[in-house]
């Protein structure tokens, strides 16, 4: 029995880069054809940081995410991450700062949409017309969602 760890160590890099197309070093990284937008141009920039983390940035303002899912990776294939006890506290934060994202901006949309549906009930409100049985229902619903966004967003 060998004490080596047994995993092959995957570079984030070698990952993504051969699922892009139009890829031209740049700089410290590379710059390709955005996978998730019509990109004509290549207005994807991507770095690599001396920890093996590779940051991704689509000019045309794609997420993260969104480029990753359209090659078939995940977020987390963007950090070089084959035995995650291998990543200081720090990595692990920004890998699950970096997943959070998305459904950090969910949950912020849902608190805009939801505080326009209460702010035009109060506006009705103080114009002296009573909320309707439907107007009153969809008010206790803005307030449910809101909730929910606070879960999602680990507010307390
Ligand atoms: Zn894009």
């Amino acid at each position: 029995m060998s004490a080596a760890r047994s995993f092959v160590p995957i570079n984030p890099a070698d990952l993504l880069l051969p699922r892009l197309d139009g890829v031209r070093k740049a700089g410290r990284g590379w710059i390709a054809r955005c996978p998730a937008h019509q990109d004509r141009s290549p207005s994807l920039s991507i770095t690599e940081r001396e920890d093996g983390v590779l940051l991704v940035h689509c000019h045309g303002g794609c997420e993260v995410a969104d480029v990753c899912a359209a090659v078939g990776l995940k977020v987390g294939d963007l950090f070089p991450r084959t035995d995650t006890r291998s990543l200081t506290p720090q990595q692990r934060r920004e890998f699950r700062q970096t997943a959070m994202i998305p459904r950090c901006r969910a949950a912020l949309n849902v608190l805009a949409t939801e505080s326009t549906v209460l702010l035009l009930a109060a506006d009705q409100l103080s114009d002296g017309h009573p909320l309707s049985p439907n107007d009153l229902t969809r008010v206790r619903v803005a307030a449910l969602r809101v909730f929910d966004a606070k879960e999602v967003l680990g507010a307390r």
